[in-house]
């Protein structure tokens, strides 16, 4: 009551969060938890640019490695090795916050009906890893499900174009509905999860250079991550953060239409260009090491843009070996190298001595090939950069091969945020305005190994919360 006995209005704060993949349905329902459990009127809005069925972006098509030991902890050392993996440029106390939110963030979505394993991967060991059974679809689902039972209104078609505010505060969002129209939505609180920029051709041309503009994007939801988001906030002071000039890509089969049909066996035989010759140390390191830089050479490096894995019979031997094939369109095959290079249209004279140097580098004791872990087997042949690991003839019939493109899953470059998901402008937090996922900028020059859908479920729990926290604060607009 007031003063003069009249009921005082119950101020009802209003957020909107942009972007349905992972990190923005995990904002929105770790919001509205957050003002449940401290007594704050919240309305959530969260907006996606996509109609509902085609919604989350990268999540719905990620299989959604997440880099946790089964017990839902970091392994040891994570912090460091992320940081080294960025040449010492990423930012600590982010990834320091991620290690120790991580824990509390997957036990969370296991309170939501998440059920994760622990995969294996590929081919090749690498870091512990969890994934949600069913994938980033199953992950959406269940975050989904809760944000309908919290009453959170969910509005498709809806594509951001504006932030209202400055570099100090954020007071709203203006985009273009279904019909073209402009919307303007106030709040008191705006969550910027809108993925990267890979989806716009423009953009990838400025940044990553000319040859990214016809990248092909490795799903069908990585088109709409089109770096609307970042530019609306850049547009209003806040600062950028992350390599700008690269992003996350993996090598696929042109031939196939699916999402993420990556073949990624290449590192048991040889790749070769258009003209029959090798390129590229296919053994340089476990799989997950090489794959990135791989699928960029053949991008920006290779006229063409395409090249060519050649295996033999021996790829049948490795145990689970399909496992690494996610193409739904079988290999190339023929019983003689000749063949083989016939049916790909390359250069036979080329091909044959190609293969003959490298065959004849190969060591003659293969007892220790091993392809989970790196296994010393090296060829150096004479004119041809070495096969640092997993050297072996290519001698036995059948002969395969699979055709490959490099395919862009996400981009590095994006806003800056620190610990508690708030964007940053050079004067600090810009008051109501939060970023989480693909659209913040803390990755550079490789991509961490499964990393990418952990910082978007951390920071967007963060995020949800943080808007809690500055709202009982009193900072909120
Ligand atoms: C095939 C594939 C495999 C992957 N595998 C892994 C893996 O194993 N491990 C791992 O860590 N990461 C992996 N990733 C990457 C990881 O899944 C993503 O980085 C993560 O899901 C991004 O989540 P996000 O919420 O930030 O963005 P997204 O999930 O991409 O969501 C962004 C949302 O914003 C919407 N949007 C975009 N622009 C606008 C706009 N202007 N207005 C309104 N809405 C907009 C989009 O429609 C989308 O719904 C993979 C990705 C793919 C595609």
């Amino acid at each position: 009551m007031n003063g003069l006995g009249e009921p005082q209005a119950i101020k009802v704060h209003r957020l909107i969060v942009v972007g349905q993949g992972a990190a923005g349905l995990c904002a929105a329902v770790s919001a509205m938890t957050s003002a449940h459990a401290s007594g704050v009127d919240l309305s959530v809005t969260l907006l996606d640019a996509a109609p509902l069925a085609d919604s989350g972006g990268n999540s719905r098509w990620s299989p959604s490695n997440i880099r946790l030991q089964a017990d839902h902890h970091v392994a040891p050392g994570f912090v460091d090795e992320v940081v080294a993996e960025s040449g010492g440029l990423a930012d600590r106390d982010y990834f320091q916050q991620l290690a120790d939110q991580a824990p509390a963030m997957a036990d969370w979505l296991v309170s939501l009906g998440v059920v994760f394993q622990s995969p294996p991967y590929y081919l090749a060991k690498g870091p512990a890893r969890i994934q949600p059974v069913g994938g980033g679809a199953a992950l959406l689902n269940a975050l989904l499900a809760r944000a309908r039972d919290l009453g959170i209104a969910l509005v498709d078609e809806f594509s951001l174009t504006q932030l209202l505010g400055d570099d100090v505060c954020v007071t709203g969002v203006v985009g273009t509905d279904a019909q073209g129209q402009t919307q303007t939505h106030h709040a008191d609180a705006v969550v910027l999860a809108c993925g990267g920029f890979q989806g716009n051709a423009a953009m990838r041309k400025q940044h990553l250079g000319a040859a990214a503009e016809n990248y092909r994007l490795i799903s069908q939801g990585t088109a709409y991550n089109d770096g609307a988001g970042i530019r609306a906030a850049l547009a209003i002071g806040a600062q950028a953060a992350g390599d700008w000039c690269t992003g996350h890509a993996e090598p696929v089969d042109p031939r196939s239409q699916n999402s993420a049909p990556v073949v990624l066996v290449y590192p048991y035989g040889v790749v070769v260009d258009a003209q029959g010759q090798r390129f590229f140390d296919e053994g340089a390191g476990l799989m997950h090491e090489t794959w990135e830089r791989f699928a960029h050479q053949m991008q920006f490096e290779l006229p063409g843009q395409q090249a060519y894995v050649i295996l033999d019979a021996k790829l049948l031997n490795i145990a689970d070996y399909a496992r690494a094939i996610r193409s739904d369109v079988p290999p190339i095959s023929a019983p003689t190298l000749e063949a083989l290079a016939q049916a790909l249209g390359l250069p036979l004279a080329a091909l044959m001595d190609t293969i003959a140097a490298f065959n004849a580098a190969c060591p003659d004791d293969q007892h220790s090939f091993d392809p989970t872990v790196k296994d010393g087997l090296t060829s150096t042949p004479v004119g041809q950069v070495p096969k640092s690991n997993w050297a072996r003839p290519i001698d036995q019939s059948p002969f395969l091969a699979w055709p490959l493109v490099g395919a862009l899953v996400y981009t590095f470059g994006g806003l800056k945020t620190n610990a508690n998901a708030q964007v940053l402008s050079v004067k600090g937090p810009i008051c109501g305005l939060y970023a989480a996922g693909e659209i913040t900028g803390h990755f550079y020059q490789l991509a961490p190994n499964s990393v990418a859908m952990l910082r978007a479920l951390v920071f967007g729990k963060i995020a949800g919360e943080q808007v809690v926290r500055d709202l009982l604060a009193g900072h909120a607009v």
